[in-house]
């Protein structure tokens, strides 16, 4: 093992990111090591690295970023109950605090005292991430790669979203064409929606849009900034049964509840930078809306859909997958995708090679279905 690995981190309060070398944490007794295969960048880490408002509030530099990622685990504290060395993991990357009412009720998604990875603790764009084993997720090499296993955090985003109604013959909306959008129209599409709807600015979004998919996708610079009329247009003259906001742009929720029919459902998952503006009467009250905000993933329900979905082959993500870098290359790839041009960017913060860990595997002295079906051992 050894003593020192390379980081991104964040070093103080100013735009940008930047690749250090720091020494290699060791886990406390609840905690396991993992040897990082693959770790991918979010909307969050370019709000990190933009350093915005949001972030300058929240981040308590320096710090490493990362929460979306999988890996091997190397090492694992004495409390460690089943997690085993040698176990392929992702996690989820809230840790939640176990006590509070909402932990306490089924709802640790909504824990007031979170902490997230790669932003109120460190995270795991490096060699090594240090995680407590009640937030891994067993993963089966067999069926998920590297570069997919670490896209589960924010696909269950989209899963969480998405499947919080039946969208069997429905007619959806999904605005918004950033991964979370796009890993919404995969699904939407394949729990057999009858018609999807997508909207967003970008052509390189627009075209992935269409390979996940998407019945028909609107640009709203193509309809006279207004994508209404387009898509009442495209279902029949009326409005859809559903619509999944997962922009956050202002003018794409107001959008929402006008092209959501009466009596239809608006969940908004994009998050907004400001308070928006809504005719709350005409397009909420006299509409007789369902509306749903949600954040987050089930905790670990929506896991296990996410599991199923890409073990299955239901949903395919790898033409999301823009590109995998190396360190050197994360600048760049934060320009990329602030610009719109990528999807999701994947790191392999050891060059695709596999740890070292031979005949360091534990025998298991308990049940190994720490949270996989047993389908899969
Ligand atoms: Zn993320
Ligand atoms: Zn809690």
């Amino acid at each position: 093992m050894p003593e020192t690995m390379r980081a991104i981190r964040k070093l103080s309060p100013a735009a940008g990111l930047e690749v250090v070398e720091i020494p290699v944490p060791s886990p406390g007794p609840e905690d396991v090591l993992v040897y990082v295969e693959a770790a991918s960048f979010c909307g969050t880490d370019l709000h990190i690295w933009k350093w915005d408002d949001w972030s300058s509030r929240r981040i308590k530099p320096p710090l490493t970023l990362g929460h979306e990622f999988c890996g091997t685990i190397i090492a694992a504290g004495d409390k460690v109950r089943r997690a085993q060395v040698g176990d392929f993991v992702s996690a989820e990357s809230h840790v939640t605090c176990g006590m509070c009412y909402q932990c306490r009720t089924g709802q640790a998604h909504m824990c007031p005292n979170t902490e997230i990875l790669g932003v109120d603790r460190e995270g795991a764009f490096a060699n090594y991430v240090v995680v407590p084993e009640k937030v891994i997720w067993q993963n089966d090499r067999e069926k998920i790669p590297p570069q997919i296993a670490t896209l589960q955090e924010p696909f269950g985003n989209a899963v969480f979203s998405a499947m919080n109604q039946d969208l069997s013959g429905q007619s959806v909306a999904v605005l918004g064409c950033g991964p979370i959008g796009l890993f919404t129209i995969g699904i939407t599409k394949s729990v057999g929606a009858k018609a999807v709807f997508a909207s967003d600015i970008h052509p390189y979004r627009i075209d992935l849009a269409r390979k996940m998919g998407a019945t028909e996708v609107f640009n709203p610079k193509e309809c006279g900034g207004d994508i209404v009329d387009s898509v009442l247009k495209a279902n029949g003259g009326y409005g859809v049964d559903i619509v999944l906001e997962m922009s956050g742009a202002p003018s794409a929720i107001t959008t929402a509840f006008r092209v959501v029919r009466n009596g239809g459902k608006v969940v908004l998952f994009g998050i907004p930078a400001k308070p928006v503006e809504i005719d709350v009467a005409e397009n909420m009250i006299f509409k007789n809306l369902t509306v749903l905000a949600l954040n987050g993933r089930r905790i670990f329900d929506t896991w296990y859909k996410t599991r199923w979905l890409l073990e299955s082959g239901t949903v395919d993500l790898r033409p999301l997958i823009t590109k995998t870098i190396g360190f050197d290359e994360v600048n760049d790839a934060m320009e990329m995708l602030s610009r719109g041009d990528a999807c999701k960017i994947v790191l392999l913060p050891n060059d695709g090679k596999l740890p070292d860990i031979a005949g360091k595997k534990r025998d298991r002295t308990v049940d190994p279905n720490i949270s996989a079906a047993p389908v899969h051992r």
